[in-house]
């Protein structure tokens, strides 16, 4: 395949005020970079939208810096080589970077993962063997503490970090398996498919009172993926000396100031709870043994990995868009390019 001369990227038009639209982004086409020394040119296949990234259309301080307005967006992303500068990756070698949101990127070798495209779905590296996947792993191992017989409920079940979590905890030797997402279908996929003990949809009655029906005799470890009334659910179902793993509140996203705030904090004293906040990049030091055990379980069929995929880069932003209204079930990915 020729390189051409230019190729699209998507670029944050404007700062999204609550829930983001498609004027936020704009789609441009833009000349394609020549590596310079030390850098490879790759042709993107796949990339991710994840949740984090509508923190990064705000202006704000963060522990990941805003995109800026009139700016490619980037983020987790596979794709070819198709020229380089280095002796360590030739054309066709496939890699992990962090130049998403355009269709080629120039990016500097040292930064770069090579992966195996015959050992797992692309996607796999974006979703249960990469980021998300360690997020569950560390969650529940390092925020969490899990422990052999714990019960475990997780929010956002369904999606590219719970639908990992979930299965993770089974694997590590929960007693009990609980999931919450926002659809019947997602619902039974979790049991049907994933092998969740329970399960229930949040927008059918208050979370608390599913939950407490799930789990009659309460639960040990809450892996949050959804904050407000989830973790308010999860904070009156806890056990003595349970455990939060606290790894993102997307419910409150398009609207901080607006969030549900749970009124029940005083019960983190008498029960002597933890709630832990964690970030995957803090947990590097967990990677070999993450890929060891999580990419074993992959290959031996008791993990799934599970993604939705939407094709073209102009899909991207209402692919991340979606996110908000739970369009996905698994790692939520776009295909540029095959
Ligand atoms: P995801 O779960 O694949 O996608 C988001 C899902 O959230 C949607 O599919 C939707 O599913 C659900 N959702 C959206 N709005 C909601 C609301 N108001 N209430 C309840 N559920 C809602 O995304 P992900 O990448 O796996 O991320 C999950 C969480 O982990 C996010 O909070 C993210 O920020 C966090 N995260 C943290 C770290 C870390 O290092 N701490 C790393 C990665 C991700 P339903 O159909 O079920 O509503």
């Amino acid at each position: 395949m020729t390189t051409p001369a230019t190729a699209l990227e998507v670029r944050l038009a404007s700062r999204p005020d609550g829930l983001p639209t498609l004027d936020n982004f704009e789609i441009a086409e833009a000349p394609v970079p020549t590596p310079a020394p030390g850098q490879v040119l790759v042709r993107n296949l796949i990339m991710s939208v994840d949740p984090y990234m509508r923190g990064r259309m705000r202006d704000a301080k963060s522990y990941v810096p805003p995109f800026q307005v009139g700016q490619p967006l980037d983020g987790g992303a596979v794709g070819e080589v198709v020229s380089s500068t280095v002796d360590s990756l030739r054309p066709g070698d496939v890699v992990l970077h962090f130049l998403g949101w355009r269709e080629y990127a120039v990016v500097d070798a040292a930064t770069v993962t090579k992966v195996d495209p015959d050992a797992a779905p692309l996607g796999a590296y974006l979703g249960t063997l990469g980021m998300p996947g360690m997020t569950a792993y560390a969650g529940l191992t390092a925020a969490a503490g899990l422990r052999e017989g714990d019960v475990v409920f997780v929010s956002g079940a369904a999606g590219a970090v719970g639908s990992v979590a979930g299965q993770l905890a089974q694997l590590l030797g929960a007693s009990r398996v609980i999931g919450s997402a926002g659809s019947a279908e997602k619902v039974r996929h979790l049991v049907d498919d994933l092998g969740f003990d329970a399960a229930f949809n949040y927008k059918d009655a208050p979370v608390g009172e599913q939950l407490a029906a799930a789990a009659p005799d309460g639960i040990d470890v809450y892996f949050d993926n959804v904050g407000g009334e989830h973790l308010e659910a999860a904070i009156d179902s806890m056990n003595p000396h349970g455990r939060i793993a606290a790894c993102g509140m997307i419910s409150g996203y398009n609207d901080p100031a607006g969030a549900y705030r749970p009124g029940n904090l005083m019960k983190i004293v008498g029960w002597r709870l933890r709630i832990q906040g964690f970030l995957v990049r803090d947990h590097d030091d967990l990677r070999p043994e993450f890929e060891r055990r999580v990419g074993g379980w992959l290959r031996e069929g008791k993990l799934r990995h599970e993604e939705t995929i939407v094709d073209g880069i102009r899909s991207a932003p209402t692919a991340f868009l979606d996110l908000f209204t739970g369009g996905n079930t698994g790692k939520m990915l776009v295909r540029i390019s095959s």
